[in-house]
């Protein structure tokens, strides 16, 4: 095996940490003396069933989930949830969302199919480069739920904060693109879910932690039966086959950050990772941040020389210098650095010092 690895900015499926690739390699024939892969098992043994019974422990130990929710494991991407969610919690067919990014508005559409929704706040003019204020946001206290994007992954804006809703009104968060990044309060939310293929894992599995009062208006009579939460909470996620190997891999995942102090571990990278971006972003002027200052995220750091020319240069230039995927999203320009969990300080520090011999030879 090569042990060249390169710097990889992707926003998704991005890098997981060496060690979950180390030991995911060592068991890949034999798994706990299995003698065969996870991929080869069936879900229903006796080591599988210890796999995702300890990946959905670690899961809770983690980001401390109260014994009062759910924890689903789930396939069809961040995308099927869109629909998942107003089909799951819609009661008397209101919802309110926040449309802050491309993900939050193809949720608000998927939505519309199902019941009457409001928009809480936009900022679609300002081309989504900010969240709003919790004063921003317009609720209806009568709405079944009201949902926003944690992290607007393609244009780098996340919310700070966890917003309030009127009394009776659970909040739906889609946390794909910053879960485990820092300490949740679980409870302040009524649906987190994410795609896993951000900070969690391969792509394929989807991960919903839903509150258990808010279970039970599916109309299973006529909508399809794997997307009923109740049901899936109820089969233990193996109604049907789940993603085996990526709910392996996520308990790795999930082992790593405990060994590396958890999210508040997590926290203090993500929050160095982005700071030292930041930093350098504002002293200078060659180079542009594209998010409110307010708004910026973590997770996806997003810029622009103001040139598409340089931008394309400097996407090419990237490349060859050892790090990968920092153009940024279509519906953007520019560039975007994506640093989750597993990308290493040290990768920060080469993308800036390449930041900076590209704005000083292209001055
Ligand atoms: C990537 C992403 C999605 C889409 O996820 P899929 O798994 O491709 O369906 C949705 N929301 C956010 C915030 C994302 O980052």
């Amino acid at each position: 095996m090569s042990d060249f690895r390169i710097y990889n900015f992707s926003a998704g499926p991005s890098m997981l940490p060496l060690p979950v690739l180390e030991k995911a390699a060592a068991e890949m024939t034999n798994c706990q003396g299995s003698g065969m892969s996870v991929m080869e098992m069936s879900h229903r043994s006796k080591v599988y069933d210890g796999i995702i019974k300890d990946t959905e422990a670690a899961l809770r130990r983690v980001m401390g989930i109260p014994d009062n929710y759910k924890v689903l494991f789930l396939q069809g991407g961040a995308t099927l949830q869109f629909a998942a969610v107003p089909m799951n919690l819609m009661k008397s067919g209101k919802a309110d969302y926040a449309v802050t990014g491309n993900f939050a508005n193809n949720a608000y559409k998927e939505a519309k199919k199902f019941g009457d929704i409001h928009v809480a706040f936009s900022s679609k003019e300002g081309n989504f480069d900010r969240v709003p204020t919790q004063a921003e946001l317009d609720i209806r206290p009568d709405a079944d739920y009201f949902y926003i994007c944690a992290n607007n992954t393609i244009y780098g804006t996340e919310f700070g904060y966890d917003p309030e809703t009127p009394a009776g009104v659970p909040l739906v968060a889609d946390m794909s693109s910053n879960i485990l990044s820092k300490p949740v309060d679980v409870s302040k939310y009524g649906v987190i879910y994410a795609g896993a293929q951000k900070n969690m894992g391969p792509a394929g599995l989807t991960v919903v932690i839903v509150r258990e009062d808010l279970l039970g208006s599916y109309p299973a009579e006529k909508y399809p039966t794997i997307l009923d939460w109740k049901l899936m909470a109820e089969k233990e996620s193996m109604y049907n086959t789940p993603p085996t190997y990526a709910i392996y891999i996520l308990g790795l995942v999930l082992e790593w950050v405990e060994s590396m102090g958890g999210l508040t571990a997590m926290a203090g990278l993500a929050e160095k990772r982005s700071g030292m971006l930041y930093d350098y972003l504002d002293s200078q002027d060659f180079y542009k941040a594209v998010a409110a200052k307010d708004s910026r995220s973590r997770m996806n750091v997003t810029f622009r020389t103001g040139s598409d020319e340089l931008d394309a240069k400097f996407a090419k230039e990237s490349v060859a210098a050892g790090m990968s995927n920092l153009k940024g999203h279509r519906s953007v320009g520019g560039m975007r650095a994506s640093i989750y969990n597993a990308m290493p300080v040290e990768g920060v520090e080469k993308l800036l010092d390449f930041m900076k011999k590209f704005a000083a030879d292209n001055q």
